[in-house]
């Protein structure tokens, strides 16, 4: 099925023979194969009596040939359940951190306490990138808000120059969730310990039914379509850049950064976690890049990922 996505990902017209030949099967053999690209892969395929079969859009695949093996190896998968999913499987199998997982598709992305990350076939990244961490707690403080400034610099190198930060890994333009961030941890965090960076950038995804909450991707903001190899190259760049920064100068001096592109700074906010709800205005955050928001006059610090922070309705 992949050898025909090749075969049809330049959107030109391709008669059943040709394709026939080139894959060495029979047209009918052909015409099952596009039926499953139609159902598995969400595509759409014009078939034109006397023309043959066309993609709807061009296709941009993952290309290894594009994504250099430095600053790390990319392994890169057509599906899988998902990223981190895949990346947990490696450190297991013993695979040498740093690399990374990438994938066309998946089909549980994860999000945060168990929620869904929609995941359609070629049009965004699903990255996860695996570290290994020596350096005990200090390697990890802030991590997951150095990753989204990461991001965030990688999507204004692309052209998104509107997007924003919110507390703590989700990347906005607006109201609009354009990328999230789950970081997932195995070993001893205080010894060693591996570290698995979860990213999923809406790049190319022009339309969903899925996303149950207000979206908006690269494609969306910018108005042209985005080579995803090229956008690869760039996030790893950032990613360097700032997780070599934060290995050596520690999260505090990313701190006045972070706030600065926080979208919800002195906004009026209710931070939730499980049943319990505590409403403020956010002032901040400290060195180690727990929230500070002013509670009833006094300020008070959150960390922790199962918080959540919502605007107030009546703010
Ligand atoms: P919180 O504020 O608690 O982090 P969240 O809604 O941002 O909540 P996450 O776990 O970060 O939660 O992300 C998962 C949520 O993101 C899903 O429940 C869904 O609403 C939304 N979502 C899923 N897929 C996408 C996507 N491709 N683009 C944008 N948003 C998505």
């Amino acid at each position: 099925m992949l050898t025909l996505l090749k075969l049809l990902k330049d959107g030109r017209f391709h008669s059943g023979q040709a394709l026939g030949q080139a894959l060495g099967i029979s047209r009918s053999a052909v015409w099952k194969q596009l039926q499953h690209l139609e159902s598995d892969l969400n595509l759409s395929i014009h078939k034109v009596r006397g023309r043959g079969y066309q993609l709807a859009s061009p296709l941009e695949l993952l290309d290894s040939e594009q994504i250099p093996s430095s600053p790390w190896p990319a392994l890169i998968h057509q599906a899988l359940d998902s990223t981190n999913a895949e990346a947990l499987r490696a450190i297991g199998r013993g695979e040498a951190a740093p690399f990374a997982v990438l994938a066309e598709q998946q089909s549980a992305g994860r999000g945060r306490r168990g929620r869904k990350w929609v995941s359609p076939f070629a049009e965004n990244i699903y990255f996860s990138l695996v570290l290994r961490i020596e350096g005990g707690m200090r390697q990890l403080e802030g991590l997951s808000l150095v990753v989204g400034l990461a991001v965030l610099n990688a999507l204004r190198d692309i052209g998104t120059s509107n997007a924003g930060l919110k507390w703590p890994n989700d990347v906005l333009v607006g109201s609009k969730k354009i990328a999230g961030i789950l970081l997932e941890l195995v070993g001893d965090p205080a010894d060693v310990c591996h570290v698995v960076l979860g990213i999923g950038i809406n790049v190319n995804m022009k339309a969903t039914e899925e996303v149950d909450q207000a979206w908006t991707s690269v494609r969306l903001e910018t108005g042209r379509s985005i080579n995803r190899n090229e956008f690869i190259v760039i996030l790893n760049n950032r990613l360097h850049q700032y997780l070599q920064q934060h290995e050596m100068q520690g999260f505090s001096v990313m701190q006045s950064e972070w706030e600065e592109n926080h979208l919800w700074q002195g906004r009026e906010v209710s931070l939730i976690a499980g049943s319990h709800k505590v409403d403020g205005t956010v002032l901040g955050i400290d060195g180690q890049g727990a929230l500070r928001i002013d509670v009833g006059g006094t300020e008070k610090i959150y960390s922790g990922g199962e918080l959540s922070l919502r605007l107030r309705h009546d703010s």
